[in-house]
């Protein structure tokens, strides 16, 4: 029993159960006491490839798998899936390190999880003991949804259903799921904006376990999104790798520190650097990149969280979030206080506002650094890297750029610092090409295929002849009927021949 509750150190879990379950039965996240008690060379790590890394970390953080096991599931979850063979290479842009995450099956940072999740759901349902088959829900902006099905297509013993708004995410991103292969996936608009159908699926959820309406059906819920501790761990290993090309090209003795700069929407992405840096890795500063949303940078600065404030929709919209859902770990273990956490996110639920205590405040000073980049500057940083240094970079990357430039102006002690790089950016081809000083105006497929003519960076495999593709999802529904929709497809033995 290595996990338990962040809100109740009572309610104890394994990690497969951690893992299976996503969430804690009070709400909290499943997390474990401390990090620092897990046994990890962090030395002899850095010598590995990257499935071997990930093979070493993912036993350590979640031990109910031994570490001959979840080398198996590591070599299934990643093979032939990555452009390259390290899965998230580095690159040398001015004077910093790109960490690009999005080489991955559809070119988004999500895919690195999401290619794991499934293999370690599987596993942990085997272990559990539990034979019914588990049917994921998600409700996705866009960027989720798509790396969630592409990751559980066709993986015995799950299925999955994907949630989007209807009208509310980029022609490129539709076309990405409505496209989508595999006898086990399951695409459905929904009337309404993104919180509709996330709201949706969180009534589901519920309405399925108050009223039992699944059980004796051989069918159980679960959920993709980056609250489960199985899509958190597996983006530890990219940190690994981050220092270990710093060190392998000479940038770097091993020991010396490094800082990095991550854009954050969830806070699942930093998070995992955090647990990297608990892990024993050499990490200098966490510099958490916000865009115009930017209710982290005022928490990291002041220790008040609140998410009373204007919605802005930018052209980042995977960063465009309010409830950085992951900071509840976070709290937890620098604090040690589950009741502390447990008063806070009733506040937060409660008056969408808390403060916390100043010894935490200080703690988390000494750990991270927060800035933030509106549209404008996120575009004029896309332009500036592209003309100075011959890189495209896609919105989410230039909003970390940006605060890259702002956290080293004003420490010139900083550490060598490393960028993570999320997304492709044809996945936001039109900002991107007004980043470069062109109108993006009409298809979007147009402007993508002028991106590439402007620029001729390659476009990713899984992107190009999106246009063309068969489409397999028709469905839409009103929120309303998200219930009976799923209880339909629960019902269902086979969703395609
Ligand atoms: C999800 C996402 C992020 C934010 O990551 P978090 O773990 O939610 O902080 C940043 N960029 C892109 C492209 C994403 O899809």
């Amino acid at each position: 029993m290595d996990y338990q509750s962040t809100r109740d150190p009572s309610l104890r879990a394994s990690s497969a159960e951690a893992v299976l379950n996503g969430l804690a039965p009070d709400g909290g996240l499943y997390t474990m006491a401390s990090l620092r008690d897990i046994a990890l060379d962090w030395r002899s790590v850095l010598e590995l490839d990257t499935r071997g890394m990930a093979t070493e970390i993912l036993s350590a953080l979640l031990p109910s798998f031994t570490k001959d096991e979840m080398r198996v599931l590591v070599e299934k979850a990643y093979e032939g899936k990555f452009e390259t063979d390290e899965l998230t290479p580095t690159v040398r842009v001015g004077g910093d390190t790109v960490l690009e995450l999005f080489r991955g099956p559809t070119s988004a940072f999500k895919d690195v999880a999401l290619s794991m999740l499934p293999r370690l759901m599987t596993a942990a349902r085997e272990k559990c003991g539990v034979t019914d088959e588990i049917l994921i829900l998600t409700a996705t902006s866009g960027d989720t949804g798509k790396a969630a099905m592409e990751g559980f297509c066709d993986v015995p013993g799950t299925k999955i259903i994907v949630f989007y708004p209807d009208g509310g995410v980029s022609a490129v991103q539709k076309a990405q799921m409505a496209t989508q292969a595999g006898k086990n996936v399951c695409v459905c608009a929904v009337r309404g904006n993104f919180d509709d159908a996330q709201t949706g699926v969180k009534n589901v959820f519920s309405a399925v376990s108050s009223g039992k309406l699944l059980d004796g059906k051989g069918v159980r819920l679960s959920s993709a999104n980056s609250i489960n501790i199985g899509r958190l761990a597996p983006q530890v290993v990219y940190y690994f790798r981050a220092y270990a090309n710093l060190v392998n090209e000479g940038g770097i003795l091993p020991g010396d520190k490094v800082d990095f700069v991550v854009p954050t929407g969830n806070f699942g992405d930093i998070l995992a650097g955090w647990f990297a840096k608990e892990l024993g890795l050499p990490v200098g500063k966490l510099v958490c990149a916000s865009n115009a949303n930017n209710v982290l940078t005022e928490f990291l600065k002041t220790g008040r969280y609140d998410k009373n404030r204007p919605f802005y929709k930018t052209v980042s919209p995977s960063m465009d979030i309010l409830v950085s859902s992951n900071l509840e770990r976070l709290l937890y273990l620098l604090s040690q206080d589950a009741a502390l956490v447990a008063r806070l996110m009733g506040e937060l639920s409660r008056d969408g506002v808390y403060q916390i205590p100043e010894e935490l405040l200080e703690k988390l000073h000494g750990i991270f650094w927060q800035g933030f980049c509106d549209d404008e500057g996120t575009k004029n940083a896309i332009g500036m890297v592209w003309r100075e240094y011959g890189y495209l970079c896609d919105t989410h990357t230039a909003v970390a750029w940006d605060v890259a430039q702002q956290y080293k102006a004003e420490n010139p002690e900083h550490a060598p610092v490393v960028i993570l790089s999320t997304a492709s950016p044809y996945k936001f081809p039109a900002a991107v090409l007004e980043g470069l000083g062109h109108s993006a105006k009409g298809d979007e497929f147009d402007v993508m295929e002028r991106l590439h003519n402007e620029t001729g960076v390659p476009v990713p495999k899984n992107l190009t002849g999106l246009r063309e593709r068969k489409v397999r999802h028709r469905d839409v529904i009103d929120r309303e009927m998200m219930l009976d929709y799923v209880l339909e497809k629960a019902s269902q033995k086979e969703w395609w021949k």
